[in-house]
């Protein structure tokens, strides 16, 4: 069976990967890599003991994966059929749950295969793949996987990885889904488009949010949500009982988005408001205004690039929420979000209570989320558990 290679990793990452991270990366070994994408090895420490298997690749995160700790375990339909088992298991609760009909049914290495996540959309299955190496697999990942979630009956996928040939979305076989494809997440329905370009119209890893946001936060408040995109979080506010949104995003077709997802949800669109602009320039015109907001939801993306101005979340979240605090209410509640991997929960912590001291203002923290139950991230791994979100109220 194995003709794998051995190949050599430091003793320091060796180390790592015993401890349970998953990721390799240039540091990993000693020397250069060569290899064929995908290629599946064995990796030795400097003694030549056998540490795991891992999968070579190069990605946006690192160069390859560990896949398993078990000599003999071949990186094979069998193995995958075994993951898309336990992962299935895992979930038996919200497949059970009416109410939510759009999750994620599979997240790369929490769930045992590294580098490809899969999402369900009501009944089709979205998958993305994270590397070129483990696009190799792809026919016998979706055999695998057919056999363990047969009620799937589209699927979809996600280039996301550097390719001149490959398009960011394709539809890959099974029945189409309609466009828009409703779903529901704890009631609420979204408008989602499985075939444009990356992203579907709802962010998945922030279902617990926008439920807190809904069950206990909404209601009766005027809500800000500033980069708001298909405005979700708006809409949850909304059915929340929220007495009016302003949803803000510099992107054209955030208007039509948004004003679908309050349609489908019979809010009439012409209650709220949404403004097609960047945030930056909103605060100084909510300023001017002296608009005081109850609910600000901060959920930027890592890096933004506007004519005016260049955003990184990591240099700049801070500053954003003290502008932030300026246009909001007495005891207003902010929900602070970033995904940026690179940015470390209690770095993010204290960017955010500093923003409040540097206002004078006192601040309470009343929730923490990290990534939902389905998505689940390797406790030991550095990048996967990228998820952070506090919901803090201003005080006195
Ligand atoms: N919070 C959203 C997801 C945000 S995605 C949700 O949970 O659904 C990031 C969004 O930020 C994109 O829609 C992008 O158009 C928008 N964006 C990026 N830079 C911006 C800026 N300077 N002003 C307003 N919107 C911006």
């Amino acid at each position: 069976m194995s003709t794998r290679r051995a190949i050599s990793v430091t003793q320091k990452s060796a180390s790592f990967i015993r401890k349970g991270d998953p990721l390799l990366v240039k540091e990993s070994f000693p020397k250069e890599l060569h290899f064929e994408e995908g290629e599946v090895v064995s990796l030795v420490d400097p003694q030549g003991q056998f540490v795991a298997n891992a999968y070579l690749a190069i990605q946006n995160k690192g160069l390859g994966w560990i896949y398993s700790y078990h000599k003999e375990e071949a990186f094979d339909q069998t193995f995958f059929i075994q993951q898309f088992h336990t992962a299935l298991a895992r979930r038996q609760a919200l497949l059970d749950d009416e109410m939510t009909t759009a999750f994620r049914l599979f997240n790369a290495e929490g769930d045992g295969i590294p580098g490809v996540t899969i999402d369900l959309y009501d009944s089709y299955a979205v998958f993305s793949w994270y590397s070129k190496g483990v696009y190799r697999y792809q026919a016998e990942l979706i055999e695998a996987f057919k056999q363990v979630f047969p009620f799937v009956t589209g699927i979809y996928e996600k280039n996301r990885y550097q390719s001149d040939d490959q398009a960011a979305s394709d539809f890959v076989e099974g029945q189409q889904a309609p466009e828009p494809l409703y779903v529901k997440e704890n009631g609420v329905m979204y408008a989602t488009y499985l075939d444009e370009g990356w992203m579907t119209g709802i962010f998945l890893d922030q279902r617990h949010v926008r439920q807190a946001i809904m069950e206990r936060y909404a209601s009766g408040k005027s809500v800000l949500n500033t980069f708001s995109y298909t405005g979700a979080f708006s809409v949850a506010a909304a059915m929340g009982g929220a007495a009016h949104t302003t949803s803000v995003d510099v992107a054209n077709r955030s208007l039509e988005k948004t004003k679908e997802q309050f349609v489908v949800n019979g809010i009439d669109p012409d209650t709220q408001l949404i403004r097609v602009m960047d945030v930056f320039d909103y605060i100084q015109y909510a300023k001017r205004k002296s608009l005081a907001f109850d609910l600000i939801v901060v959920d930027p993306p890592s890096f933004a690039r506007t004519k005016k101005r260049t955003f990184s979340v990591v240099k700049d979240y801070s500053k954003m929420v003290e502008d932030l605090i300026d246009i909001s209410a007495d005891d207003a509640i902010f929900v602070c979000s970033s995904n940026a991997a690179n940015y470390k929960r209690d770095k993010f912590k204290a960017d955010i209570e500093k923003a409040f001291k540097n206002k004078e203002v006192g601040c309470r923290i009343l929730e923490e989320h990290r990534l939902p139950e389905d998505f689940p991230a390797p406790a030991a791994s550095q990048t996967s558990q990228y998820l952070k979100v506090f919901i803090i109220q201003k005080t006195k």
